[in-house]
């Protein structure tokens, strides 16, 4: 057994630990391959105003495998993030979904869709940040009013100056910022009225047993009070069954996403779907 670690650290080598480092480190070689050879994919999945109307769909990545399939972003999205792919996965989702805004943009009410994108804390915060979306949306001619782009807390706990800048610059070309997974980290409120957000996404960890425990309930009905009094708009993600998104609406919730109305879907099925409904404006 080699010992490691520094001064006060007593660390005694498991050999199971070199199988995970190499396992990892396989794993983050694959990933930067899959940017390469475009092995990743967007899903995306509708979001729908209270009667069903389509109002844009979220753009969510996977990872097409030659080997394993297509692979979940929880899979890949924590080690991209760490090992720096994040960074060039990150800009090539934008760009694919400024792509995909600029593919839809003569067609009459496709074009009134928004595709919100997520984006990672580590890519947010990279002093490139503001430029790659400028470049995305010039280079795709995207409209920018049709961008919406989903931060998470852990985006906003930093320098809140700097963060509002950034928002603010985008802001100014149309693009619109939710708040993701909304109640699940640790920002402060104090960020709600200092930063240029349009809308919270209550976290389906809330959703999920808001007919059977109150707590869940009673925080899903507090988002959107304090929503509707920031003057945001609402959004319920993991929404399942017509219990849950009764019992949401009759609490004042505007709008939902979830596996109730469609599962993430490829680009032909997502547009087959929006075909088979009738839509309209989202902005
Ligand atoms: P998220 O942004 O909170 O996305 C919602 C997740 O919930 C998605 O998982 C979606 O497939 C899933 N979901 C939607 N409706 C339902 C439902 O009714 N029931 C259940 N059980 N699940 C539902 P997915 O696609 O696996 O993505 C997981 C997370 O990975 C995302 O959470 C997001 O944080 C991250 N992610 C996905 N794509 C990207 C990306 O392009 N960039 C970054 N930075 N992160 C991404
Ligand atoms: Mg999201
Ligand atoms: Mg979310
Ligand atoms: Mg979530």
């Amino acid at each position: 057994r080699a010992k490691l670690g520094g001064r006060n650290a007593v660390c005694f080598f498991d050999p199971s630990m070199l199988a995970d480092v190499r396992a990892r480190a396989d794993v983050e070689a694959g990933l930067w391959i899959a940017l390469e050879q475009r092995q990743f994919v967007l899903h995306y999945q509708p979001q729908v105003a209270a009667d069903g109307a389509v109002l844009g769909v979220e753009a969510l990545v996977r990872w097409h495998h030659p080997v394993r399939g297509l692979v979940p972003p929880g899979e890949f999205i924590p080690l991209a993030e760490e090992c720096g792919l994040i960074l060039p996965l990150g800009r090539w989702v934008l760009e694919a979904a400024c792509a995909q805004l600029a593919a839809w943009a003569d067609d009459p009410w496709r074009s009134r869709l928004v595709i919100a994108v997520n984006v990672s804390a580590r890519q947010f915060l990279h002093e490139d940040f503001v430029a790659g979306v400028v470049a995305a949306l010039e280079r795709s001619g995207a409209d920018p009013g049709r961008l919406d782009l989903e931060l998470t807390e852990s985006s906003l706990v930093t320098d809140v100056d700097k963060v509002s800048e950034k928002m603010e610059a985008l802001k100014a070309l149309g693009v619109g910022f939710s708040l993701d997974d909304f109640g699940t980290g640790y920002s402060s409120l104090a960020y709600l009225k200092r930063l240029p957000l349009d809308q919270l996404k209550i976290d389906r960890s809330f959703v999920r047993d808001i007919l059977v425990d109150p707590n869940d309930a009673a925080i899903a009905r507090m988002i959107i009070v304090l929503a509707d009094n920031l003057g945001l708009r609402v959004i319920a993600e993991g929404v399942e069954c017509e219990e849950q998104r009764d019992f949401l609406a009759r609490n004042g919730c505007s709008s939902y996403q979830g596996y109730l109305f469609s599962a993430p879907q490829p680009i032909d099925a997502l547009e087959a779907f929006l075909d088979a409904r009738r839509s309209r404006p989202a902005r």
